[in-house]
This record gives C-alpha cells, sequence and structure tokens, in this order.
C-alpha cells in the first residue's frame, strides 16, 4: 500500500427526529463536501462518504467495517444537526482506526434574512459538535480535533496533514524491520522492548543472518549490479576512480533489497561491528535504500529504523526529505552557535542541497575495506529531529524543532554528508532540554513533517510525546517530563 491507497470514512451525526426532507439535504451536502474535499487538492488520501447516521446500529456497523477495511485509515466524523452521543458509544467504543472529529459547517455565514428555526435546525453543528465533543471525552478516546470552515484552504490542509499521520499509524502497524547483527555493545539509548513496541505501535522486529546476506552479496550478477550503477551514475556525481568499491555497494544494496522485499522488511537495522563475510560497511547502498522510502538505523538502532520508514512514509510525495541522522559536534561560538548532523556514511540524500557526489575514504571502525558513499551538504530550512526512547514500562517520542542552514564552513576534510542547524528555542536551552527528556544521539531529521503530526501519531499509537520548541524553557519541560511520568504509571 501507498499513501495515496489508503482511505478516510466520512460519517455524518444526525437523528429521525427532524424528518425526511432534512436528512436528505444533510446526505446531499455530506456528499458534496466529500466531493469538493477530494478536487481540493490539499488531501493525500480519498474521503469517502459512508452514512448519515440516525442509529446505534447504523454508527455501529459502520465502524466495524471501519475496522475490517485494510484500505481505511481513520474515520471523520462531523454534526450537520445534533446527533444524540449515547448512540455513538457502542461504534466508538470498538474503534480501532483514527478518529478526526471535523469540527466544521457546511455553511460559512449566518444569513441575516433567511434565518429562521427550520434554518435553525438544519445547521447546528455549533450544538451537535459539542454533544458529539462530550462523549469523545467520556470515552477518553483518542481524537483530533479540527475546527474551521470545511472550504478554507489551510484547514483542508491541516485535515490532510492528519491523514498523512493516521496514514503512518496504520502502515506502523504492518511494519516489519529486518535486524542484521544486535545492538552496538554497551550502547543503552538504541536498546528496547521489541515486545513492547510490537504491542503498542504493531511492529515485527526479528533477525535475519548477515551471514545469509554476505552469500546474497556473492551471488549478485554483474548485470545487475551494471544496472544500478547506472542508475547511481545518473544521479549523482562519481568523484572517486576506485569504481569496484562502487560496485560492491551496489551488490550490497540489491542483496538488502531481496532480503528485505522477501520478508516484507520495510525497515533494517546493521551494525559495524558484525560485517561477517561483507567487504565494506554498507554506504552508498544504505543510503540508496533510504531515498527510495526504506528506513535505517546504524548501531543495531532498529527503534529509528522503524521510525524513519513510518516518517519516509507519512510523507510520500513531499520534497522536503526525511533522513536518518546522528547529533555529532558543536559549534559554540557565542551568536553563531550550531549542531553538526552527520553519520560515518548512511544520511538519506533526499535532504541533499545539491548533487551528491560519490566518494570512496577509509573507515576507522568496524576493520573493513574502504566504503563508497555519499557525500554532500543538507538543504535550509525548518525542519524536525524526533526520537524514540524506551523509558521501561512506556515508550516516549521526543520531537524538536530546528531551523537547518547552509553549513557555514566548506570543511573539505569531512568525508560523510552534513546537515548543520540551530535548535529551538537556542542551541544551551534545546540541547539541555533534549538531554532532560534522554533524546537519543540517532534521530529522523525530517522537513517534511511538523511536530504537531508527529503528536498526532503519539497520540494514535498511545504513547508519551515530548515536543521542544522556540517556548520551550527547562524548567517547564522537567515539571511536565515529572507529571507525564506520574500520569504514565497510573495509566
Ligand atoms: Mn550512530
Amino acid at each position: 500500500m501507498t499513501l495515496n491507497d489508503y482511505e478516510f470514512w466520512f460519517i455524518v451525526g444526525s437523528q429521525y427526529l427532524y424528518g425526511p426532507e432534512v436528512l436528505e439535504t444533510v446526505a446531499a451536502r455530506a456528499q458534496e463536501m466529500t466531493d469538493k474535499l477530494n478536487a481540493s487538492g490539499n488531501l493525500p488520501c480519498k474521503v469517502v462518504y459512508k452514512v448519515t447516521a440516525k442509529t446505534n446500529a447504523e454508527i455501529t456497523d459502520t465502524i466495524r467495517d471501519a475496522n475490517h477495511d485494510t484500505k481505511c485509515a481513520g474515520i471523520i466524523t462531523w454534526c450537520h444537526t445534533f446527533s444524540p452521543s449515547k448512540m455513538w458509544i457502542n461504534g466508538l467504543a470498538n474503534l480501532q482506526k483514527s478518529w478526526c472529529h471535523f469540527a466544521t459547517q457546511y455553511n460559512r455565514e449566518i444569513p441575516n434574512d433567511e434565518i429562521d428555526m427550520d434554518f435553525m435546525n438544519l445547521n447546528q453543528a455549533a450544538h451537535g459538535d459539542r454533544e458529539h465533543g462530550f462523549i469523545g471525552a467520556r470515552l477518553r478516546a483518542p481524537r483530533k480535533v479540527i475546527a474551521g470552515y470545511w472550504q478554507d484552504s489551510d484547514v483542508q490542509k491541516r485535515l490532510g496533514r492528519w491523514m498523512r499521520a493516521a496514514a503512518g499509524a496504520a502502515f506502523s502497524r504492518e511494519l516489519k524491520v529486518m535486524r542484521f547483527g544486535d545492538n552496538m555493545r554497551e550502547v543503552a539509548v538504541t536498546e528496547g522492548d521489541k515486545v513492547e513496541v510490537q504491542i503498542k505501535l504493531g511492529w515485527q522486529v526479528n533477525t535475519w543472518p548477515v551471514g545469509e546476506l554476505a552469500c546474497m552479496i556473492d551471488a549478485v550478477s554483474d548485470s545487475e549490479v551494471n544496472a544500478l550503477m547506472k542508475e547511481y551514475e545518473s544521479l549523482y556525481d562519481m568523484a572517486t576512480d576506485n569504481i569496484e568499491a562502487v560496485r560492491y555497494q551496489a551488490r550490497e544494496e540489491i542483496a538488502m533489497r531481496k532480503m528485505l522485499d522477501r520478508e516484507g522488511c520495510r525497515a533494517f537495522s546493521n551494525t559495524f561491528q558484525d560485517l561477517y563475510g561483507m567487504k565494506q560497511l554498507p554506504g552508498i547502498a544504505t543510503q540508496h535504500m533510504l531515498a527510495s522510502g526504506y528506513g535505517y538505523g546504524a548501531e543495531g538502532d532498529w527503534k529509528v529504523a522503524a521510525m524513519t520508514a513510518i516518517i519516509k512514509f507519512m510523507t510520500e510525495g513531499q520534497k522536503g526529505g526525511s533522513a536518518f541522522m546522528e547529533d555529532y559536534t558543536y559549534h559554540l561560538v557565542p551568536g553563531s552557535e550550531y549542531s553538526l548532523g552527520a553519520h560515518m556514511l548512511e544520511v538519506c540524500p533526499s535532504v541533499a542541497a545539491g548533487k551528491p557526489r560519490i566518494e570512496v575514504h577509509p573507515l576507522g571502525i568496524g576493520g573493513k575495506e574502504d566504503p563508497a558513499r555519499l557525500v554532500f551538504e543538507g538543504r535550509e530550512g525548518k525542519a524536525v529531529v524526533v526520537s524514540l526512547v524506551d523509558m521501561g514500562g512506556r515508550l516516549r517520542l521526543i520531537c524538536q524543532d530546528i531551523q537547518c542552514v547552509k553549513p557555514i564552513m566548506p570543511m573539505p576534510n569531512l568525508p560523510v554528508a552534513r546537515v548543520m542547524w540551530q535548535a529551538m528555542p537556542n542551541l544551551k536551552t534545546g540541547l539541555e532540554c533534549w538531554i532532560l527528556a534522554g533524546g537519543a544521539h540517532h534521530t529522523v531529521l525530517s522537513y517534511d513533517v511538523d511536530a504537531e503530526q508527529m503528536r498526532d501519531w503519539a497520540r494514535m499509537m498511545d504513547i508519551e510525546f515530548v515536543h521542544i520548541s522556540k517556548d520551550t524553557t527547562a524548567e517547564s519541560l522537567e515539571r511536565d517530563l515529572l507529571l507525564a511520568d506520574i500520569a504514565w504509571k497510573l495509566k
């Protein structure tokens, strides 16, 4: 399934009180709204109008069907008229898909001359949406509320961003991650409870032998390598004479793709400490796979591998880019304070400002041959870094707003892709907050998702969410973390 294959079901609340004419009008308008929303170009997925619901049975049946429909990633509800909410309880209590309560109204304006009690009976979203909101609150149901006029493009775009998060939740529940080798020895933050993530997030995280991958690499044919080398040459500048090293990367990519695709895996992790039978740590091989939508995490970090895959799926069709990233080093000059992010090889070229160069350099760790990799600068722009950590008994998703800049120096001897940014609210406070929250050195850096979407996704998955923004202080964050700790223990 791609992002665009997912559908969202539009369920409109009403009741029999108003007579058939009102119900016909509501149904016709719901279809009209659906058609216009679909034609707006602001939604990544299709809205399907399902029902103007008048009874408990209609709602329960529709939600049961939504639960079982693999193409349905969520429901959008709205009350054109008043819809008594006890009739929603049985359906909503069993809802397994994401839910958005769209608090809108068919008409934009109150018509001065036309308004009378008939008009009021037909157009009472302000009334109906409150009854509907209460039952969501009473059920403690995870839901998104989006308020505003349905024809306004900012409202439609917000609905579209929520749809992307909901499709990311659906994708998460099906995600399989292939591990080559274990966690890097002694590292804590990349560890985690694979049973807990499968219960909460749906991820199937399992291991396959590095030896099998090595055999698959050796079995790749020259013609397969030739075809992939053509692709590399069309996308990147060949800035090395060591073509054999690049060809070996192509072999690795072809073999890894075969194994992942055979098992239906959309993300993978590996580690430089377990490359038995392989000549190079995968560099371009991994980078080119990342660019086509696979998730990746180094040093056995399957959590960041899965998050990269999910964020790439959520942002399909967007042009900013999302990459596996690592915080490396700081520039602490007053007035010019930046973080430099990179990795030893595997940054995704979707975030490159220019055409990446293929280079071959020695790699001090891993004890293997010099690996070919893509070298480039990341682009300027607003972005986020996202980290999922295991707090023991619960998962915490941390999202920090950042401003990426053109790297302030060329760093000609740095042989890897690099991105430079200012953390929000500033480097020092942003760093203090990140450390207080326990955020990892591995992140997903994305120019395409925002914190609201990651918050939506975390709510759908029922995990803790921490946002470090321009308004965050270390004091406020510490208090929020303490309260969250208590709340999540009670949950
Ligand atoms: Mn790393």
